[in-house]
């Protein structure tokens, strides 16, 4: 332990704000930890060995405390759901900020790892599938280039958890730049003074956005960055398809990582309207809504700064709406300019608009794979086969052909292959991969799938099958919450 423990270089800064934020905790003894996984790239990254030792496994279990870690649960509230409660790390322990040889400061969180003040009715626990699905698609989501937290490791606890099924718990190893969520700060302002929110304010300023300290008035510059995050966030979500599934306000990230990976799952056939999630009844958080579901979340963040903002109510108001009304025109923007890369346009030109939009009414017409149909446009004609040899398609892709062909291909083939994955994580996949470990103790399928989704951008040859969305459609394919 003591070769690991100097490679961990602590800097707890989260304990010096407000009491009210956090909770002291221990993580709660498990019976036999054992290592499921180990991100070996990512711990390079961290300056963290490159191997754990068995003390090193019992502490990502929850057995023991590393050197220099003080843990604590995080307090916070958010809008579920449209409904505000008071929440805070329920199965989560932040066992302290780790900075890396290159400066960087990162969250290490312990998430499984037994009950904190705030678990309510909740266990604490996670299941081995659901920790192993965080892991493997928030590692998608990295190898597809789009903020995230980041896994680093899984352990295995030897306890049951029981859910629908009995099953083993799991601890996953979480890095984030930090885990302060919009619900972190409805929570100060419903329970901190007014300079005491303000001084939170400041510290996430300087850990996250340390350029707006300069500003006039920088809670209102504040609320633009972390609105501007967003926005690049739900765009880039929006190009492979991904939702997200439970965008309460406790689960988005001020620091604009994609957080918390209970229901997600991708979209295949291309549809606005798509949802997973089992308990999303009213289709609130639908690959479509995403957008402004984001901005209502931002309307909360906007709410919760007002008293620092200005100090006439009315006033607060009025420059938080200046920005919350710019989101839909900055989006659409953003949104406009990545569509026309997935089309390999180099810059966008009138009538592009309706070139994107008629080639994603013809994709939820004929329910189009959304992945599979961008790629191919880096298929030559005589490739294009079953929906895609059809004439409403052919007809859209000489409009398309018309409308680069003034750029050298080789441009438009390097724009469409940043922009277009070749593999996303498919559903059944996952789930396959997930039953084999989680049940089988088998982790073949997961590796290999893992490995690929490192590089969703390359072609793999012998993967071909992990292209192919379920011949069956989705079907009912649900996904759950607190698993
Ligand atoms: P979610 O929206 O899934 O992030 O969860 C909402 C809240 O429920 C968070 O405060 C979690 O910490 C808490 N929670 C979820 N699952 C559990 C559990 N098994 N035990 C205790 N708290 C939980
Ligand atoms: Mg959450």
């Amino acid at each position: 332990m003591e070769q690991e423990n100097k490679h961990w270089n602590w800097n707890n800064s989260y304990l010096t704000v407000n009491q009210q934020l956090y909770s002291k905790v221990v993580p709660s003894y498990v019976e036999l930890p054992r290592l499921l996984l180990y991100n070996k790239n990512l711990a390079d990254d961290l300056g963290l060995p490159s191997e754990l030792s068995s003390d090193a496994i019992s502490a990502l279990a929850g057995n023991g405390v590393l050197e220099g870690s003080e843990p604590i649960a995080q307090a916070y509230a958010g809008h579920q759901f449209g409904h505000f409660n008071i929440l805070g790390d329920g199965r989560a322990i932040l066992l302290g900020e780790h900075v890396t040889p290159t400066g960087k400061r990162f969250d290490i969180q312990l998430k499984g790892a037994g009950r904190t003040p705030y678990s309510r009715n909740g266990d604490g626990r996670a299941t081995t599938s659901a920790m192993l699905r965080e892991y493997m698609i928030s590692e998608a989501m990295h190898g597809l280039r789009i903020p995230t937290t980041r896994s680093l490791a899984v352990v295995g606890t030897g306890d049951e958890v029981y859910r629908e099924y009995v099953s083993e718990g799991a601890v996953l190893t979480r890095i984030a730049a930090s885990h302060i969520r919009v619900g972190t700060f409805q929570y100060a302002a419903k329970y901190l003074p007014k300079e005491e929110l303000r001084a939170f304010c400041v510290y996430v300023i300087e850990r996250h956005y340390p350029e707006v300290a300069e500003e006039e008035n920088p809670p209102l510059a504040f609320l633009r960055k972390v609105q501007d995050k967003q926005i690049d966030l739900i765009v880039d979500w929006m190009r492979v398809g991904f939702i997200h599934g439970v965008m309460n306000t406790d689960n988005m990230s001020i620091p604009g990582e994609t957080i918390d990976y209970g229901p997600c799952a991708f979209m295949n056939g291309y549809d606005p309207a798509t949802v997973f999630s089992s308990i999303d009844r009213n289709s609130r958080y639908a690959y479509g809504n995403q957008p402004s579901m984001a901005r209502w979340n931002i309307a909360c963040l906007a709410s919760a700064l007002l008293p620092i903002i200005h100090d006439d109510k009315e006033e607060a108001v009025k420059l938080c709406q200046e920005v919350i009304n710019d989101f839909p025109i900055v989006y659409e923007k953003r949104w406009a300019k990545m569509m026309c890369s997935k089309l390999g346009i180099l810059e966008e030109q009138e009538g592009d608009d309706s070139l994107i939009k008629d080639l994603l009414h013809w994709m939820e017409a004929n329910k189009a794979d959304f992945t599979n149909t961008f790629l191919q446009l880096l298929k030559p004609k005589n490739e294009h086969i079953g929906i895609y040899g059809v004439a409403d398609f052919q007809s859209w892709y000489t409009r398309w052909e018309e409308r680069v062909s003034m750029y050298a291909w080789e441009e438009v083939f390097s724009l469409l292959n940043r922009f277009n994955p070749k593999f996303i994580p498919r559903n059944h996949l996952v789930e396959e991969t997930l039953h084999q470990a989680a049940n089988l103790n088998d982790y073949g399928l997961f590796n290999r799938l893992l490995k690929v989704l490192q590089v969703p951008y390359e072609t793999q040859k012998g993967y071909e099958d992990f292209q192919e969305p379920p011949l069956e459609g989705d079907g009912d394919y649900r996904t759950y919450c607190g698993t």
